[in-house]
């Protein structure tokens, strides 16, 4: 369904975000597990809202690039359903975890197929399939090509400071891959695997690029820059469904009790939300909640979906 909103009405909405959330002492704690997230100023704040006409409407740090780290997992599934279909379920699963981000206990009782392919286990074993028959090289190309040909940006870039930390530091991710590898679930070499996943995660982009890159989700599947069909309205639907329940990791649930949206939230302090029909949204605020997903983000949005009536139910 397409809401209806003026422009007037949208950007009047949007700089009142901006005002409250400057207002806001309690920020959440940014990402330390690397230095280039843990040196981010907390104080930054943006929103981008593309429209399915085509326009664009921002307010606050909307050009700031940012790591959008896991939100980059929606672009690679939308790549891996291209590549292998729906035989990509046999790989990964579709409920949400109710678990960490990186959680390991639920594999060993799954037997090495990850819940869902938003935790990092799922996300890995989605570069896995994006790797087979490439180089990592070729693969992180891609996954960059197919980001920039949405958003029809070729400016965004791989920041590869944060890469090589994502790398240095990514014991955990390591662990994920090497017990999928053991459980036979895993068809390449963990570390040519984790080479994919590390650098995906440290694409960097503005809200004004990552709402933009959304837009086929709101829109049916298609393009709104180009009017192109990225994918199928029933699999533009089905990614949405699943950002709506797994999307935040253990936050899912209260995510969607708050904001009512599909949406996929990263450690950098983004997320991208999708008003089907209507908009893609981005919002950045560096600050975590607990779970590990922005705290000025997810009240932002919850702010502007009560103001604007957007929610799916
Ligand atoms: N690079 C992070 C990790 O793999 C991504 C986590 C996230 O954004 O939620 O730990």
């Amino acid at each position: 369904m397409a809401h209806s909103c003026p422009p007037e009405r949208l950007q009047a909405a949007l700089d009142d975000v901006v005002s409250r959330m400057a207002a806001r002492v309690r920020r959440g704690k940014v990402a330390d597990y690397i230095p280039p997230l843990a040196e981010v100023d907390p104080q930054q704040f943006g929103i981008a809202v593309a429209l399915n006409d085509g326009s664009v409407h921002v307010a606050g740090d909307a050009d700031a690039p940012f790591s959008i780290q896991s939100v980059s997992k929606v672009f690679s599934l939308t790549l891996a359903l291209g590549q292998v279909g729906d035989g990509l379920w046999k790989r990964v699963g579709r409920e949400p975890s109710g678990n960490a981000f990186n959680s390991i206990v639920q594999l060993e009782h799954e037997k090495g197929i990850p819940r869902n392919p938003f935790i990092n286990a799922g996300a890995i074993m989605v570069a896995d399939v994006l790797l087979a028959g490439h180089k990592p090289r070729e693969t992180i190309g891609e996954i960059l090509h197919f980001v920039r040909a949405l958003a029809q940006d070729d400016s965004i870039t791989i920041d590869p400071l944060v890469a090589r930390a994502e790398k240095a530091t990514g014991f955990r991710n390591v662990a994920l891959a090497n017990y999928m590898k053991s459980f036979g679930t895993l068809d390449n070499e963990p570390e040519m695997v984790l080479g994919v996943y590390f650098h995906q995660c440290a694409m960097a982009m503005s809200c004004r690029q990552l709402a933009q890159a959304g837009g086929f989700l709101a829109n049916g599947g298609r393009n709104p820059l180009t009017g192109f069909s990225v994918v199928a309205p029933e699999r533009a639907r089905r990614i949405n469904a699943i950002m709506l329940t797994c999307g935040h990791y253990d936050g899912s649930g209260d995510f969607a009790f708050r904001v009512g949206l599909p949406s996929k939230s990263g450690v950098g302090g983004g997320i991208l939300a999708i008003l089907p029909g209507t908009a893609s949204i981005a919002v950045w605020s560096p600050g975590l909640s607990e779970q590990g997903n922005s705290l000025l983000g997810t009240d932002a949005l919850e702010f502007l979906s009560r103001r604007m009536g957007w929610s799916v139910f």
